[in-house]
């Protein structure tokens, strides 16, 4: 980019679009132009995938070796019959099999929904479900502990492909051997030809009420994957890329898969979890140029020492950027002292598909803001109503802030190649998400005189804890379920290094003892069922929690109690005045 107001009065999306390759006979498709395209190139022997694993295994897969595999998948899918458009799941954790599914199921024209391998049974039955799963992609372990269980009320489920030992499988009913049918599988495939708005990827979010949303994306959102790849991340093909997030989240299959591939460079997947030594070590070791993370993982970097960085080499490692949860302007000053160079902090969320608001690299950083819109991205700031939702003008246009630094709710002009196209079954809640010709993100900013967005706060009760998105609902559900609760409210509390942590309030069923004892069955209960990813780390009992006089909890209030702060309107209060 060679500035910013320039990038934007030249920046197109057909521009974006005609930098693609598009499939040989027409259509569009996300794998071709992320593998295929290289693979018949003078890119072909590249590193596309450097698999770093748990134990200190390394395994690389060049672009050709990548369309082979890919191929090979698509193929399986087809053997199984699985039609076009059916919904083909992962739950893994981050090795090789997974991406090789993700890209040979847009291959085959079906859609790819990735689930994160923390999640307990209840959040991937619930997925599972919703997306009407036809194949689901796990290990023996995972499949033994969390899906067994559920395949008798997943009639649709029809293929259960197992990655790990022959022998291991071969005992396990009803599923098959993945590696053994790709195994038989010929790795030559031609693309089906998908058109740019055929669904292609399924993800999940969650929102304050009701079960999660399933929210779906196109082949066409390919165009904004690369362009935000360069843009916003600056890679170009000598890049060695590492992108920290898990593809069970979107940021980890856009950003993780999608956009580094399509530009040609190397992308590491790290199959461990979050380790400092580690860390700095992949940084080091695998000369990692650009690197994509999480505000949490830098708090926890931070929390060590910026000492601890300068033991390494980090000499190839030329930018930073983050996204998923508000970044603290400490951070960005510690990324300095630490890496010599800011942590540049973007915004965007399951339903953008993509980059939408970004510090770049030929931009100043100012510590706390989010950046300014993605040229070929309006962003605006519109007033709210006293019930939270869009404040509508007369002509039935929004509201929108007239001076810098009223806060409101961030909101979208739609039209962008990745946005969201709805949610899975739920054409009322996707309706529900536009007003006045925008797209409310449901999150509240504030604008600075020079553009800059500043992140206020969620507009909603949704939970962002260690940048996973958590629906309170989800969470009371399972409660619930529990014999001795009565009623379930779940908040965010403030966390110091995670951003926030989930704390739910319980009230009990007669003849059941507020104790330690039932406080930490409620605990390992939620845990079991929803993974530790999503459950409660505290629980309090209360009396009964509070409502309005509909009936909905008013977990506003419940937070505004807990952290000392003004309750706000309370006079829907059931009970109150
Ligand atoms: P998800 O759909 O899980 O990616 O979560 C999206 C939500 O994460 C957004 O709506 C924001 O609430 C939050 N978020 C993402 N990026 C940022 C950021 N840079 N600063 C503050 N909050 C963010």
């Amino acid at each position: 980019m060679p500035d910013y107001d320039t990038a934007r009065e030249r920046f197109s999306w057909q521009e974006a679009r005609a930098e693609l390759a598009g499939l040989p006979g027409g259509g569009l498709n996300i794998a071709h132009e992320a593998v295929d395209r290289h693979a018949a190139g003078p890119g072909a022997d590249v590193v596309a995938l450097r698999f770093l694993g748990k134990r200190g295994e390394v395994r690389e897969i060049t672009y050709a070796e990548l369309k082979r595999e890919t191929d090979r998948f698509a193929n399986v899918l087809q053997t199984l019959g699985v039609e076009r458009g059916e919904r083909v799941f992962a739950l893994s954790g981050r090795v090789p099999e997974l991406y090789v599914a993700a890209l040979g199921t847009l291959k085959h024209g079906s859609v790819f929904s990735p689930l994160f391998s923390a999640f307990g049974p209840e959040p991937i039955e619930q997925r599972l479900r919703l997306g009407d799963a036809r194949v689901l992609v796990t290990t023996p372990a995972l499949y033994r502990r969390k899906v067994a269980q559920l395949r008798e009320r997943l009639p649709g489920l029809a293929h259960v492909l197992l990655v790990g030992e022959e022998a291991e499988i071969a005992d396990i009913p009803g599923v098959e051997d993945f590696r053994r049918l790709m195994g038989l599988a010929d790795d030559s495939y031609e693309i089906v030809a998908t058109a740019a708005e055929d669904m292609a990827l399924l993800h999940f979010t969650s929102g304050t009420t009701g079960m999660p949303k399933g929210a779906t994306h196109v082949h066409e959102a390919v165009v904004a994957h690369r362009a935000t790849g360069r843009i916003v991340l600056d890679l170009h093909p000598e890049d060695v890329f590492w992108c920290t997030a898990d593809p069970g989240w979107v940021t980890g299959t856009s950003y993780g898969i999608i956009a580094p591939l399509t530009l040609g460079v190397t992308a590491v997947v790290d199959e461990a979890e979050f380790d400092a030594d580690r860390w700095y070590g992949i940084l080091q070791d695998q000369g990692v140029t650009v690197w994509y993370t999480a505000p949490t993982a830098l708090r926890m970097l931070m929390r060590i020492g910026a000492e601890v960085a300068h033991e390494y080499d980090l000499s190839a490692l030329r930018f930073i950027a983050s996204v998923g949860e508000p970044l603290n302007p400490e951070v960005v000053v510690w990324g300095e002292e630490a890496f010599g160079m800011a942590v540049h902090d973007n915004w965007w969320q399951t339903e953008t598909g993509g980059i939408m608001i970004a510090n770049y690299r030929a931009m100043e950083v100012r510590p706390g803001s989010m950046g300014r819109p993605l040229p070929g991205i309006e962003a605006a700031v519109a007033r709210r109503d006293a019930e939270g939702g869009p404040a509508l003008r007369g002509d039935g246009g929004l509201e929108l802030t007239e001076s810098p630094e009223e806060p409101g709710e961030l909101v979208l002009r739609p039209g962008w190649p990745s946005m969201f196209r709805g949610y899975l079954g739920e054409e009322e809640r996707y309706r529900r998400c536009f007003a006045g010709g925008w797209y409310l993100t449901g999150d509240l900013v504030r604008r600075d005189a020079e553009g800059y967005f500043w992140f206020v706060g969620r507009g909603d009760d949704v939970i962002k804890a260690a940048g996973h998105l958590i629906g309170p609902f989800e969470v009371e559900s399972t409660l619930l379920e529990h014999a001795a609760v009565a009623e379930a409210a779940v908040i965010g509390m403030p966390d110091q290094v995670a951003g926030e942590s989930v704390k739910a309030f319980v009230a009990l069923k007669p003849g059941h003892e507020p104790d330690e004892e039932l406080r930490r069955e409620l605990l390992g209960f939620a845990r079991r069922k929803l993974g530790p990813a999503v459950a409660p780390r505290e629980i309090e009992f209360v009396a009964g929690v509070p409502r309005n006089r509909s009936g909905k909890i008013m977990r506003r209030l419940l937070k505004a109690r807990e952290l000392g702060l003004p309750e706000g309107d309370v006079s829907t209060l059931e009970g109150g005045s």
